[in-house]
């Protein structure tokens, strides 16, 4: 595995791969757990070369949120990647990401406004401004994200489209479905912030959610199953609710009442100072 942290490096051993077949791009911000892995091995199943990239990018923090404790583990990463057979590490430096001066961002309105983009003013910004450029930069004829992050999945099938990554490359983005652990929690860079108690309550998180999804799916009304998700939630020590949200999966418009199309159970919710996100499909 070749790694790179400036520009230079990073086209010509782009060039090398791409001439060599298809190169995907799985982006990351690093603190690798066996998510990313995933993501990592499906490339690896459907593109002759895989390049990852690790930059926990700044734009996508707001002023009070975890930016210098995210943690940054570099060398770990790049062992853990270089043993499934990755190709590229991409691991620029900020002030390569964003050298003095830089002054375009990127809003894709519709889709990354309520929920995480209601609850984090600009993070959406930061996310397709950084994505954009990854693109730009790695050029890759594919690229893989975790349906985790849901919401943000869906504002970069918005960004391809409506910037024409989808043509000449990037010519599919594919979602992944949700890595969890043995007790039901998504994995996650961020469950390292939960102390040994939090760790125990947070599997409440999936836990109350696939119970809200039983209720609606057998006939409550989501606004009262979804009451009572709060309620598990708060009994269980989760402190302010961001939101929990029964949605349209695709275009993410709230709902009051079920539909025939594809429905999410979105949830984001503070446990101590860690804020967790999970989303689950509800059937009609
Ligand atoms: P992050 O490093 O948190 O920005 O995540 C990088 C990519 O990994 C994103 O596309 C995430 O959606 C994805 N990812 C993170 N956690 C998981 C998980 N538990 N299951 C599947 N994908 C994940």
């Amino acid at each position: 595995m070749q790694t790179v942290h400036a520009l230079d490096p990073l086209r010509s051993a782009t060039a090398r791969l791409r001439a060599n077949g298809t190169l995907a791009l799985v982006p990351t911000m690093g603190a690798l757990h066996e998510g990313h892995l995933t993501l990592v091995r499906e490339a690896r199943r459907r593109a002759d070369a895989v390049a990852v990239s690790i930059f926990v990018n700044p734009l996508q923090f707001g002023a009070n949120e975890d930016l210098d404790a995210y943690p940054r583990v570099l060398e770990r990463d790049a062992r853990l990647l270089e043993e499934e057979g990755v190709d590229l590490l991409w691991a620029p430096q900020v002030s390569a990401m964003y050298p003095d001066g830089f002054a375009t961002s990127i809003g894709v309105s519709g889709v990354s406004e309520g929920l995480c983009g209601a609850a984090r003013p600009g993070h959406f910004d930061g996310v397709a401004t950084v994505v954009a450029k990854l693109f730009n930069q790695v050029r890759p004829d594919m690229a893989f994200f975790g349906e985790k992050d849901w919401q943000q999945l869906a504002v970069i099938r918005r960004m391809a489209r409506d910037l024409d990554f989808t043509r000449p490359h990037v010519t599919a983005i594919h979602g992944v479905p949700i890595v969890r652990e043995a007790d039901g929690l998504a994995m996650s860079s961020r469950n390292a912030y939960l102390s040994a108690n939090e760790r125990a309550w947070a599997a409440t998180l999936p836990a109350a959610m696939k119970a809200a999804i039983a209720r609606i799916e057998g006939g409550e009304a989501p606004s009262s199953a979804l009451a009572a998700l709060a309620d598990e939630l708060a009994a269980a020590g989760f402190g302010p609710i961001d939101y929990a949200q029964l949605c349209d999966a695709a275009s993410l418009a709230p709902l009051d009442a079920p539909i025939a199309a594809p429905m999410r159970l979105l949830v984001a919710a503070r446990l101590g100072t860690t804020r967790l996100i999970d989303n689950m499909a509800v059937s009609a």
